[in-house]
């Protein structure tokens, strides 16, 4: 095999490799989850998250704008509930909203739930992980393509995944 050949399997080879490892590690949707909502007590689940972000998943918190990490991540990955881990977002649907909090297109289809918040002057519409019942944040109508919604969340209600991390075993 002459020289030049042999560079260029071999370099064919080692790309073959960073594509399938990455295949390995994106994480996938599993659509088999069982999304009942728990009957986890909120002592139980105070004992199992911090006090801020109890605050936010369990007392309908709002964090201040511009104080998550997670404002920030551009990386591919999974956005988890804070308190059950179930999976919510993922990357792809995150955008710049300019708003200060993170801010996606699209859940996880069936993965959160709304009500209507009527505690401010005008009614909001309030959208919650279906399996903790956890508070995530507020939906609006001036996202971008494909829905034009905009799902305005607090950092602190979710944990990012790196596609190279498995994803945690759910809780609760
Ligand atoms: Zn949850």
């Amino acid at each position: 095999m002459q020289r030049r050949q042999f560079i260029l399997q071999a370099g064919g080879l080692f790309g073959a490799l960073i594509v399938s490892s990455q295949k390995v590690f994106a994480h996938t949707i599993n659509k088999a989850l069982d999304l009942t909502p728990l009957d986890t007590s909120e002592n139980e689940w105070g004992e199992l998250v911090s006090k801020q972000e109890f605050h936010i998943l369990f007392d309908d918190g709002t964090e201040r704008p511009n104080s998550s990490p997670l404002n920030k991540i551009k990386e591919k990955g999974t956005f988890v509930c804070a308190a059950c881990y179930l999976p919510l977002f993922e990357s792809e649907t995150k955008y710049e909203s300019g708003t200060g909090w993170p801010s996606f297109y699209q859940p996880i289809k069936g993965r959160v739930d709304t009500k209507l918040d009527l505690s401010l002057v005008w009614p909001r519409t309030e959208y919650h992980c279906v399996r903790c019942e956890g508070h995530q944040g507020h939906i609006f109508e001036d996202g971008p393509a494909p829905t034009g919604l905009r799902y305005c969340n607090n950092g602190l209600a979710l944990k990012f995944i790196p596609d190279n991390k498995p994803l945690p075993e759910l809780r609760g």
